[in-house]
């Protein structure tokens, strides 16, 4: 493998960290060109100094004298405020940007990186389940230009691998079942936010882990392997498997299924996207097939796990339907984090958001932004 210049927006958080350390293990193949934070300014200069990438981006820059004190060289560039992050994403020095952002805030910064040329390692998932339809039509048809850093989505992906895709009969999405997999629903009515933050298999930031304990990450996961692999909805059945050892399987039309396994470790879908179609040897963690290895399924419940159903709704709907779903989620999970309100509230208010909002117009960037912060003014009052 070639060489690979890179840049990671995100790159303090959990998997900007991990890619590090996986560019940290292969510096022949990974040359660091650019790094984004936003706040945490420490991290982010005690990683410019060890990688020395030409471009640094702080969105937010109360530190700035703090910040440039402690970097031990000078860059090419030092950028702070959110608004630089689609000029970060563009940079002509870079051959791979790995979006690690949390939230729709990660949107622009994908498409600017995809028109650009560059080729996208998507950690960011919200940008793809609001903006697919505007992400796919910047794709177009090429499955090189965007790759997932999601475990299912990389498990998939690997699965289909020399296979057609109008050749798949369905894809079953695997879900953990987070920490309230066997909670009943009267339990789950008195869900604290540490209950919540306990994952049992996966570490990871605190959006993504609360959304993993309401399953509404399987929705988002759900809109995103619609609009990756151009599956209808109802040929993507989620399950749960709660040794989270099957990332994902896909099921083709002569009765034959591949599912891609390994001990959950999310470093494997970041070295996958950071080297596709090659691979590079990782020391992470692997499954001994000596020892007796248990693999249980089970049914989504979706009684327990509204989040579920209203996220794969608003996929079939379309249009902006997603992208209000994500915003109103995006809301109510700070405010559980806050503990503004209760654990049960956060699918109330995506319910009650997706109802009230109007979503009767073109979809355009400038729409998905609009209805993006009206949805956000709404679910803060919900
Ligand atoms: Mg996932």
């Amino acid at each position: 493998m070639k060489q690979r210049k890179l840049s990671i927006l995100g790159s303090t958080g959990s998997i900007g960290t991990q890619a590090l350390e996986i560019a940290a293990y292969h510096p022949e193949y990974f040359d660091v060109v650019a790094l984004s934070a936003n706040s945490n300014w420490q991290l982010l200069a005690d990683q410019a100094n060890r990688f020395r990438p030409d471009y640094l981006l702080l969105c937010n820059g109360a530190n700035k004298a703090a910040f440039e004190e402690r970097l031990s060289y000078k860059p090419k560039a030092l950028m702070y405020g959110e608004q630089e992050l689609g000029g970060l994403a563009s940079i002509g020095e870079a051959d791979i940007v790995l979006n690690s952002l949390v939230g729709f805030a990660g949107f622009l910064p994908t498409v600017a990186a995809l028109k650009a040329g560059k080729q996208v390692a998507l950690a960011n998932k919200e940008s793809l389940v609001a903006g697919g339809e505007i992400i796919k039509d910047l794709i177009d048809g090429n499955p090189g230009r965007l790759i997932p850093v999601d475990s299912e989505h990389s498990a998939m992906m690997q699965c289909l691998a020399g296979e057609r895709n109008e050749r798949i009969e369905k894809i079953i999405i695997t879900a953990s079942g987070g920490p309230f997999r066997t909670w009943t629903k009267a339990q789950m009515a008195g869900i604290r936010v540490e209950d919540a933050l306990a994952h049992p298999n996966w570490s990871m930031g605190d959006k993504i882990t609360i959304d993993s304990s309401t399953l509404m990450n399987k929705g988002l996961e759900i809109i995103e392997t619609y609009w990756l692999y151009d599956i209808p909805f109802d040929k993507i059945e989620p399950v749960i498997h709660p040794q989270s050892i099957i990332h994902s399987i896909v099921e083709f039309v002569d009765g034959s299924s591949k599912a891609q396994l390994g001990p959950p470790d999310m470093k494997v879908p970041i070295i996958y996207a950071l080297t596709y179609p090659d691979r590079l040897p990782l020391d992470t963690p692997r499954v001994d097939w000596a020892e007796p290895v248990e693999l249980t399924f089970e049914p989504v419940d979706f009684e327990r796990f509204p989040c579920l159903e209203l996220a794969i709704e608003s996929g079939r709907q379309g249009g902006h339907a997603p992208a209000i779903m994500n915003a109103a989620n995006e809301v109510a999970v700070e405010r559980f984090l806050k503990k503004e309100i209760d654990y049960i509230d956060i699918a109330k208010i995506v319910g009650k958001s997706l109802e009230k909002m109007d979503r009767n117009t073109d979809l355009t960037i400038g729409s998905l932004y609009d209805v993006d912060q009206e949805t956000r003014n709404l679910a803060k009052l919900i």
